[in-house]
């Protein structure tokens, strides 16, 4: 095994070994661009002393190696007394983690080779300077002393020369600065600054070996999901200086504008400086295109640098370079961070400029990126109030007056006011409210509360869990940590981006992005500089290639019309317990759960059935001629009830008035007769059909009704019904038998032949583990994987994210809620165990799943892999699933 690697040894390719500084410095050196000789240190060799404490055996002799050859290379050596060479010791890891890990600059001064590289380079105060640079790194990022000794020694000697620029120390006062740098180091240390020129250099690399656990280093990769073991290269690179006059300089720059993707010169120059000079803002930096009127050669070179890395790496790349005395050294490039908008561009104009086929640009952007440009954004260049950070529940940024409960939400609303709907948690009597405001927040609850999965529904934006405000629904108003308290009516902002609430009016600004999948920009209109026309482009693309079909989760035509604008292929999920709300119609379900007798019942179920089957019509009308997966009642009962504590305290005053009402006094007993301890676990789903005589029955014939009448009118209906939460193939024979008898019933009656699939929900692990079986009742599988991760991890879905999802997302028990992004070893194992069984029953099986994770772009990577054949999520998320369906293909 071979630890160490010439740059003229690796390539862009050796990320894993090199980290992706040295695997692109070697791809520039062997490119014949002009990189300053030196060698990698492998990860490798890092994770060995990382696990034993001490490096590999030979690495001390590669190493050695590698140092003479660089040494021949430069005709010095390292530390040399009269010329020495000196070298710059650089983290590198896989994934760039900037600033997290160490660097140290300068390697080999000494008190014997200062004097050296004074001679050398013609200035004494250059060489003093270098050398108070390497004792202050070293001492800090090596040593562990204290960074600020440092800096205070080194203000001390301005203040004491009357100044606040370092410029103005000459070679006397930084020599004393040295002194005064090397006593800190003795006193804190205990030992002297190191001059042996190897020992400085080997300790800096373990230093940069032991930086990759730090715990800045550490909380980052938790943050951004950079596995611990992948560990960090060392590169070990001759100095080139750019602080040796007004003809050396250090810069940045990118070969185009990471915000907005546009071609041109973007960077920042820095004459007489060192790399950190820059980072730590000591002096103002120019803009690169003054480079030019500065030393047009170095100038003109870069600009040719930068074409030839854009045609190589096919790509944004980003570098960092310096001149010395004239002369341009390329340090470092990579293919360059971009914003979500910048994404889009670069990918078609590559592509428009032969560089990359339209898989690559495909490849280039993502989901998270899509979904970013869609939702209406605040404009950050203003100044707003934060009072509190939530969960970010439902993207977007909505502004509007705070009200606490629905009503009210809805009257503002109707009279032209916008409104911020503000709850401890939402139920689903707050429906027209939520729909009636531009935002819902509540301050308790996770991702999948009911106010969070209900906005994401409608595309509203949504922050919830926002704990440190003390919502009184009562008094209509909250109090934030600091005790302002905010009234009905005041104006606040809340960005379910990112989970933040502001005080006061932030101004928004609309997605042009959703304008144009609305239909109301025109996909060759140049909006936002050719961003319309990309997102139209690589759109395009994926749907060509995806072999996934998207459906929507819809259960009204409004939604149902936008999904479809959207591009959804037909609905995959439809709730019909949507369609019980609203006051008349839960005074029916009251009826129907109050009936004790088979009269009463039927009634009821009279009543309701014309009203499902309107909504029916409507939402086969929407998606004529697209599949519209109808799912029966689900929710446990109780959720149409009246609260049972609201309802207790009316009915005990009525009673204190000797004024009872009949019909609350049955209600309160039903209440108490239906309460479940874990009402998810309940009488819910396909229970529900079981015991209430002729709810199902009534539902299905209202679809099937809805259906002949669209026939009969012209139109292509063609619904499926699906039956929720079922455990045993049992319960689906039972309900099947009652379905097929309705629809006979309906066709005899209408005269037309409806050819409706049922199918079912798996949503609990005993289905997915005897798919095999239910599938000899279904024609079609949807998998419920809210309701599946609920039942296999054994977790709450209503509860477990404001609880202990974040002490479990510190822990790292999982970088992500499996609500969220789909638990690929258990929740997906059953996935696939239940595929593999249902199609070897039935071949021609359809399969789809509903849950959350149908629009989360990782989980259709895995549906996909799954060979599920759609995938069905909200109507705002469909361009991203048709985005990621097509990634996931190519
Ligand atoms: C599910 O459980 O994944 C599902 C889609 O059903 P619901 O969210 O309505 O329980
Ligand atoms: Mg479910």
């Amino acid at each position: 095994q071979k630890f160490v690697y010439d740059f003229t040894e690796g390539n862009k390719d050796l990320k894993d070994l090199l980290g992706g500084k040295g695997a692109n410095l070697a791809e520039m050196t062997n490119l014949g661009l002009p990189v300053p000789p030196g060698f990698t240190i492998t990860t490798e060799a890092c994770k060995v002393y990382l696990d034993t404490g001490s490096e590999p055996a030979p690495l001390r002799d590669e190493v050695s190696a590698h140092l003479d050859a660089l040494e021949q290379k430069m005709g010095k050596r390292l530390g040399d007394a009269a010329d020495p060479l000196l070298v710059s010791v650089r983290s590198g890891a896989k994934f760039s983690m900037p600033g997290m890990m160490d660097t140290v600059l300068n390697i080999g001064l000494s008190d014997a080779s200062v004097g050296g590289l004074a001679n050398q380079a013609g200035n004494e105060r250059f060489a003093w300077d270098s050398y108070r640079r390497l004792i202050q790194m070293f001492g800090k990022t090596v040593l562990g002393v204290d960074g600020e000794l440092f800096e205070e020694a080194l203000e001390a000697a301005k203040d004491a020369k009357g100044t606040g620029d370092d410029l103005d120390l000459d070679a006397a006062d930084l020599k004393a600065i040295v002194e005064r740098f090397k006593g800190i180091v003795r006193d804190r240390t205990g030992r002297d600054f190191p001059q042996d020129p190897r020992e400085q250099m080997d300790l800096a690399v373990h230093a940069v070996f032991d930086s990759w656990n730090s715990d800045r280093a550490k909380l980052y990769r938790r943050q951004e999901r950079i596995p611990g073991d992948l560990a960090t290269a060392v590169n070990i690179c001759s100095m080139v200086f750019g602080n040796l006059g007004a003809d050396s300089g250090t810069g940045v720059a990118f070969t185009r504008d990471p915000a907005s993707g546009y071609q041109g010169v973007y960077g920042d120059y820095l004459q007489n400086a060192q790399g950190e000079d820059v980072v730590a803002g000591i002096r103002n930096t120019v803009p690169l295109a003054d480079l030019e009127g500065l030393d047009q050669a170095s100038y003109d070179q870069l600009m040719s640098i930068m074409t030839t890395l854009e045609n190589h790496y096919r790509d944004l790349c980003d570098i960092e370079f310096t001149i010395e005395r004239g002369k341009l050294w390329m340090l470092q490039t990579r293919v360059g961070k971009r914003t979500a908008a910048a994404a889009f561009r670069i990918a078609v104009q590559l592509v428009d400029q032969g560089l990359i086929d339209l898989d690559e640009a495909l490849h280039r952007v993502n989901g998270a990126q899509l979904a970013q440009l869609m939702f209406p954004r605040f404009d950050e260049s203003t100044k707003a109030e934060r009072v509190a950070w939530g969960i970010a529940a439902s993207p977007g940024a909505a502004v509007g007056k705070a009200v606490f409960d629905s009503y009210t939400a809805v009257k503002w609303s109707r009279s032209g006011e916008q409104v911020i709907l503000v709850r401890r948690e939402t139920n689903p009597d707050d429906l027209d409210g939520m729909i009636a405001a531009e935002g819902i927040l509540t301050s308790r609850g996770g991702k999948t509360s009911h106010a969070a999965v209900v906005a994401r529904g409608m595309g509203k934006t949504c922050v919830c869990g926002a704990e440190e405000l003390e919502v009184d629904t009562k008094k209509r108003r909250f109090t934030t940590a600091d005790g302002k308290v905010v009234e009905e009516g005041d104006l606040i902002s809340i960005d379910g981006s990112t989970g933040k609430v502001y005080l006061g009016e932030v101004p928004v600004v609309p997605s042009p992005v959703v304008e144009y999948f609305e239909g109301t920009l025109h996909a060759g209109a140049d909006e936002q500089g050719g961003l319309v026309q990309a997102v139209h482009r690589i759109m395009a693309h994926a749907d060509v290639r995806r072999s996934l079909r998207v459906r929507a989760n819809a259960d009204n035509a409004d939604d149902a019309n936008r999904a479809r604008r959207f591009g959804a292929q037909g609905i995959g999920l439809c709730r019909t317990e949507h369609m019980f709300l609203g006051e008349e119609r839960r005074r029916e379900v009251e009826q129907l759960i109050l009936a004790d007798n088979d009269k009463d019942r039927e009634a009821a179920l009279a009543t309701l059935m014309p009203l499902q089957k309107a909504d029916f019509v409507e939402l086969f009308q929407a998606m004529d001629g697209l599949p519209v997966t109808v799912r029966l009642l689900d929710p446990p009962l109780h959720e149409f009830l009246p609260d049972i504590t609201e309802l207790s305290v009316r009915v005990a005053l009525a009673e204190a008035r000797k004024d009872p009402n009949e019909n609350d006094l049955r209600l309160l007993q039903a209440v108490h007769k239906l309460h479940e301890a874990n009402p998810m676990l309940g009488l819910r789903g396909v229970r529900l059909g079981l015991v209430i005589p002729g709810l199902f029955g009534m539902q299905v014939r209202a679809i099937a009704e809805a259906a002949a009448e669209r026939r009969r009118g012209g139109g292509d209906p063609r619904p499926e019904v699906m039956i929720p939460l079922v455990g045993t193939v049992q319960e689906l024979e039972i309900v099947r038998d009652e379905c097929e008898q309705v629809l006979a019933e309906v066709t005899a009656a209408t005269g037309v032949k409806l050819d409706i699939k049922l199918g079912t929900m798996i949503e609990l692990p005993r289905a997915a583990l005897t798919a095999g079986q239910i599938a000899e009742a279904a024609e079609f599988f949807s998998f419920g994987t809210n309701d599946l991760t609920q039942t296999v991890w054994g977790f709450s879905r209503d509860d477990v994210e404001a609880s202990f999802f974040t002490a479990y997302l510190e822990k790292g028990i999982f970088g992500v809620s499996p609500f969220e992004t789909i638990d690929r070893d258990g929740v997906g194992a059953l996935v696939k165990h239940a595929v593999t069984e249902g199609r070897a029953t039935r071949p021609d099986l359809k399969l789809g799943v509903c849950g959350e994770h149908g629009g989360d772009p990782d989980s259709v990577h895995f549906f996909h892999q799954a060979g599920l054949d759609y995938v069905s999520c909200s109507p705002f998320r469909i361009p991203v699933a048709r985005l990621e369906a097509g990634r996931a293909a190519i």
